[in-house]
């Protein structure tokens, strides 16, 4: 089945980066949807059913962090696996967000088989 994927990121130049590296990882990809922050991720979500989410961290109005708090508290969105892709290599961050339930963290500027091969594990995790 293909895969939805949602790419929340604040920089329009990052998201096609990454929206070129999904199209690459040889995965059955459906939609491929674009927010710029959390909130607007949110609003995706509430409408369509996404796989996976890519998401930053640092946006305004809404930041990954505070995204992934929203979808843990809700019964359907805590199950999409997500994945940090931000430039925040910090040991503390990467442990916050996956504590928090990221399924996956990738440090910007990364490679294309480095965000491809998390993806895969993320989503292998999820069809178990
Ligand atoms: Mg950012």
């Amino acid at each position: 089945m293909a895969l939805n994927i949602l790419i929340v990121d604040d920089s329009p130049v990052m998201r096609s980066f990454i929206r070129r590296v999904v199209g690459l990882t040889g995965l059955d990809i459906g939609e491929i949807c674009e927010a710029g922050h959390g909130r607007e991720a949110l609003a995706v979500l509430g409408v369509r059913w996404m796989d996976l989410v890519l998401t930053d961290i640092n946006m305004p109005d809404m930041n990954g962090e505070e995204l992934l708090r929203h979808m843990e508290q809700d019964e359907l969105l805590r199950t999409v696996p997500v994945i940090v892709v931000s430039t925040d290599a910090s040991v503390n961050r990467v442990q916050k967000m996956m504590a928090l339930g990221a399924r996956g963290y990738v440090t910007k500027p990364f490679a294309p088989d480095s965000l491809a091969a998390e993806m895969e594990r993320a989503l292998e995790v999820t069809h178990a």
